[in-house]
């Protein structure tokens, strides 16, 4: 019998939570990480792989991604595999739609899914009171889900009802993330340092922090330093930032206007108006970049035949905008406090099914550009986010730790192969991964068990998220 399932042989692994970086091969048996050292004897593995000249990571942990019906649709896992994610966190569901698409067409990676407060879908009106907003946290926790996304920025609740979710997710310590924006402020700056007060010192996930520093209130680095100063002053904030030009929103349109305030305001950005006529002209112009469905993927399209599709689904597509200039990008990815630590815990990608999973692509150019060490990139994209999902087995290498692994080109900035709980889900970019494992709280495991998923438990109060 082989004493390992898989060896990954000469490989460089980066492991700063135990403080390891060099030329080492790493074994896997059971899932779990089971050596990592010189020389290990490949007679003793069921399978070996030969990573000489790449780098053995700590899985990528995507904290901000799609893999609903509503956005990101079918493909969104095999996109996050063959981008070299292992694990990541879906920030809206539908839930029913992330448990259905996860079991239907996993690609065998591990996901979370938050579950959003929205007027008239999930909550009656804008002012959701504290009792409905109790009732909604008992329902999605029961059903699977780790807690609320906030699409503050899309479709916005009163500031008074922010605050009570932000605050009722803290008292169960559920999850809680936030697209900034209120009927007051729109997502901007100034909705994000609304975000921030309307926080009042408990824990809160604030998405995407790039997308309120393209200049709309303020000079863009300007934006980006208030930004900064704001999450220094209030440590309980966890946060990521992308890294990709490209935004990702709804195209929908009712009554001949786009649904959602960030689109219409792109519409804008680009001189177009903001209307449902004005987006089929963004998309002929080449402007607004509908998701379309290609090849088992979505790619982004722009002229006639994205337009053509754009209607056939009635208007109901995702939709991307170049909006993110690239200072603020590189100003977040690496910004740090004064104390060392990241001030913007993660780089995310808010892919999934939107085609934009560049932590690789774009993130190893961090590294090239000594931007960012190895180490500091694993940290960013593995190890915390792994921790504010209170993944405590997974982000590092250490012994009994879960098997997921990203094996990276460094050269060519692409991965090369991903593996989660010891079963490889992606090889030279061909997807061989199948189910999920869906990441829960306790009170939520028997509904994944029903869904046909197999639960991981976690309580946030031993991650990073709720710190002790
Ligand atoms: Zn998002």
């Amino acid at each position: 019998m082989a004493r390992y399932d898989l060896l990954l042989k000469n490989g460089t692994v980066v492991d700063p939570a135990s403080a390891r970086e060099g030329l080492l091969d790493l074994a896997v048996a059971d899932g779990k990480i089971a050596a990592v050292a010189p020389d290990l004897d490949p007679t003793q593995a069921g399978e070996v792989f030969d990573v000489a000249g790449q780098y053995v990571l700590p899985g990528f942990v995507d904290l901000h991604v799609h893999a609903s019906a509503w956005l990101g649709g079918k493909p969104s896992h095999k996109m996050l595999a063959a981008a070299g994610v292992t694990t990541a966190l879906d920030m809206s569901g539908p839930l029913d739609s992330v448990l259905a698409i996860a079991k239907d067409h996993g690609a065998g990676l591990n996901l979370a899914t938050i579950t959003y407060v929205r007027p008239g879908h999930t909550v009656r009106d804008e002012d959701p009171s504290a009792g409905e907003l109790e009732s909604l946290l008992a329902q999605v926790l029961a059903a699977g889900s780790l807690g609320f996304k906030l699409l503050g920025g899309h479709y916005p609740l009163t500031p008074a009802a922010t605050a009570r979710a932000i605050a009722t997710a803290n008292r169960h310590k559920a999850y809680i993330a936030f697209h900034a924006g209120s009927k007051r402020h729109g997502s901007n700056i100034d909705g994000f340092l609304e975000a921030v007060a309307l926080a009042e010192g408990n824990s809160l996930h604030l998405a995407h922090i790039n997308s309120y520093c393209r200049g709309l209130k303020r000079d863009y680095m300007a934006e980006t330093e208030e930004a900064i100063a704001a999450l220094v002053a209030n440590p309980r904030i966890r946060s990521e930032s992308y890294l990709s030009p490209i935004n990702g929103t709804s195209a929908k349109c009712s009554d001949g206007l786009p649904e959602s305030l960030v689109t219409r305001r792109c519409l804008q950005t680009g001189g177009f108006a903001a209307t449902e006529a004005g987006m089929e002209e963004a998309i002929l112009a080449g402007w607004a970049r509908i998701n379309v469905e290609a090849g088992g993927q979505m790619v982004l399209g722009v002229g006639p035949e994205a337009a053509a599709f754009w209607r056939s689904r009635g208007t109901d597509t995702t939709v991307g905008f170049s909006v993110n200039p690239p200072e603020p990008r590189l100003r977040l990815a690496t910004a740090k406090r004064p104390d060392g630590s990241f001030v913007v815990d993660a780089i995310s990608t808010d892919g999934g099914g939107i085609p934009r999973n560049v932590i690789a692509a774009m993130g190893l150019s961090l590294v090239k550009l000594q931007a960012l060490t190895l180490a500091e990139f694993v940290r960013k994209t593995s190890y915390n986010p792994a921790q504010i999902l209170g993944l405590v087995n997974k982000g590092h290498f250490r012994a009994g730790a879960d098997a997921d692994i990203t094996v990276v080109d460094l050269e060519r900035q692409q991965p090369v192969m991903a593996i989660a709980n010891g079963r490889v889900a992606m090889h030279r970019g061909y997807v061989c991964g199948r189910g999920c494992t869906l990441i829960t709280t306790a009170a939520g495991a028997a509904a994944v068990k029903k869904a046909g998923l197999a639960p991981l438990v976690v309580d946030l109060a031993r991650g990073s998220f709720y710190p002790a």
